[in-house]
């Protein structure tokens, strides 16, 4: 497999191979349930949880309404406090920036923080064509890098992995990158937990650059926010003497007091726990104390193009807590990789398309990952309502439109493909825009419905094959309606 979401089919294709692997759909059937019952039990600890929801909604709104001067705030106080701060259109922008900052340390080796920010933009191979080695030190990341496997769940990326195959992993791969795994390793958890932390040390302490992303960015002081339960971001985040954090500029907060509900609903809604084990916060660099220099990369990336569609824009309020995966039927049957992104689950399905685009076969096709259940949308902590997302971006892909800025002006790109169902909604609009010709037409149907083919002809016949056409009633429902009820309740 290879470590790269790039030239994925379809949605549809991509799940058929999880959906017939007994042993993924038992170990996500696992994972998903035991978080999804903890988070629940959290949340109802809380008495005004619907408060902090919706402030929660209220906070990403305004800021993402305001999101240029907030940017401009965040720039001003993090250069004031010693950082320096890069803009990145792109990934290809962004990338070329932090090996150009990496390559002037001299240093060809970095330590990560897991960051989602970074996978987006494909951070490690962009680094490795410079020949600079990034070591991840999430154990579920590393557990995913050694594998040569790609994330499969935004908090527990390793979560397609059950313990036996992690053993073999370390074994077979910690030697190649280090430190190799002990001898007689076994599959209990603390052994696991702790062939990795040697592993991982002596490369906390022979780095001098150390990559995040930020779960916050607080723009009243320029503080950055990072929760994670190892500890191995406080060490990435202290110990190097060259930071560089690369975030989605959606991430701002404009003050602390905005990022305290956040600090509330973040930790119960990802792991279940009133409060984060470890949350590093810093501001630009202090003399004798951590990183002698900060480099700030604000990634754009398709996030002012999602910015510019009303519908969508409410994707960018999202806190990567993953609630909606672990609650998702889709989710827990097709795994994370059908996704084709490192966003899987229905925030992936909503994010992904916006962010790239819905011009290739994967990204419109995942409007469609979802039984509109609506799930997601009642555990979500800032109050997404995905499932509207969903409709509204199967819309732009059956219009051939897609929603693009260009300039000051948003436009529609046309797509390509479902030429067919264009058609229909076409012939649809016409005769519900013509009540007469629809009735005539209704009539034709009934009085002809002997004659109907039992499945459809051409293309067709693939669709029909696995389903029931509806039979036409003898009579149309309006005549049977004017027959039966006509004169009453207005009826005419
Ligand atoms: S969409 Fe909501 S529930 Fe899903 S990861 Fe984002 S914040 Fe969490």
């Amino acid at each position: 497999m290879s470590g790269t979401f790039v030239g994925m089919p379809a949605f549809p294709e991509a799940a058929h191979e999880a959906v017939n692997n007994q042993t993924l759909r038992g170990n996500l059937r696992h994972a998903t349930h035991t978080i999804r019952a903890k988070r629940a039990k959290a949340v109802t600890e809380v008495s005004d949880w619907a408060e902090l929801r919706e402030a929660g909604k209220r906070i990403k709104d305004h800021t993402l309404r305001h999101l240029d001067r907030y940017l401009e705030q965040l720039e001003t106080s993090v250069t004031a406090a010693g950082g320096t701060v890069h803009w990145a259109a792109d990934a290809d922008e962004a990338n070329r920036i932090v090996a150009d900052l990496v390559k002037a340390t001299g240093e060809s080796e970095v330590v990560k923080v897991k960051s989602m920010a970074t996978q987006e933009i494909g951070l490690n191979e962009a680094l490795l064509e410079e020949g600079i080695h990034a070591y991840e030190t999430d154990l579920a990341e590393l557990i995913v890098q050694l594998g040569k496997d790609r994330p499969s769940h935004i908090l527990v990326p390793a979560i397609h992995r059950n313990r036996g195959e992690i053993r073999d992993i370390f074994e077979r791969e910690m030697s190649e990158w280090g430190r190799p795994a002990p001898e007689g390793l076994t599959d209990t958890p603390a052994e696991l937990a702790e062939a990795a932390r040697l592993h991982l040390r002596e490369k906390f302490l022979r780095a001098k650059v150390g990559i995040s992303g930020a779960n916050f960015m607080v723009a009243e002081t320029g503080t950055l926010v990072v929760v994670e339960s190892e500890g191995n971001g406080r060490m990435c985040l202290t110990l190097p003497e060259t930071l560089i954090s690369v975030v989605g500029i959606e991430k701002i907060v404009p003050t602390w007091q905005d990022l305290e509900v956040f600090m509330q609903t973040l930790p119960r809604s990802s792991t279940a726990e009133r409060m984060n084990p470890y949350t590093t916060m810093w501001t630009g660099t202090t003399d004798g104390d951590g990183p002698r220099d900060f480099h700030l990369v604000l990634l754009d990336n398709g996030r002012t193009d999602t910015l510019a569609d009303e519908v969508g824009r409410q994707a960018l309020r999202c806190i990567r807590c993953s609630a909606c995966l672990n609650v998702c039927p889709v989710y827990e049957r097709a795994g994370g990789h059908a996704y084709g992104s490192v966003y899987p689950g229905p925030i992936g399905a909503i994010l992904s398309p916006q962010l790239r685009g819905v011009t290739s076969e994967i990204d419109a096709s995942l409007p469609y990952a979802s039984s509109l259940c609506g799930a997601c949308y009642d555990v979500c902590p800032v109050a997404i309502d995905i499932p509207e997302v969903l409709v509204h971006l199967r819309e732009r892909v059956v219009q051939g439109g897609e929603v693009m800025s260009k300039g000051n002006k948003v436009v529609l790109k046309p797509a390509k493909g479902h030429a067919a169902e264009r058609a229909a909604m076409r012939a649809a609009r016409w005769a519900f825009g013509r009540p007469g010709a629809l009735r005539a037409g209704q009539r034709l149907a009934s009085r002809t419905r002997r004659l109907h083919p039992r499945s459809l002809p051409g293309p067709g016949k693939a669709w029909s094959g696995t389903r029931d056409l509806p039979a036409v009633p003898a009579e149309p429902f309006r005549d049977w309606w004017q027959r039966t009820q006509g004169g009453k309740d207005g009826a005419k």
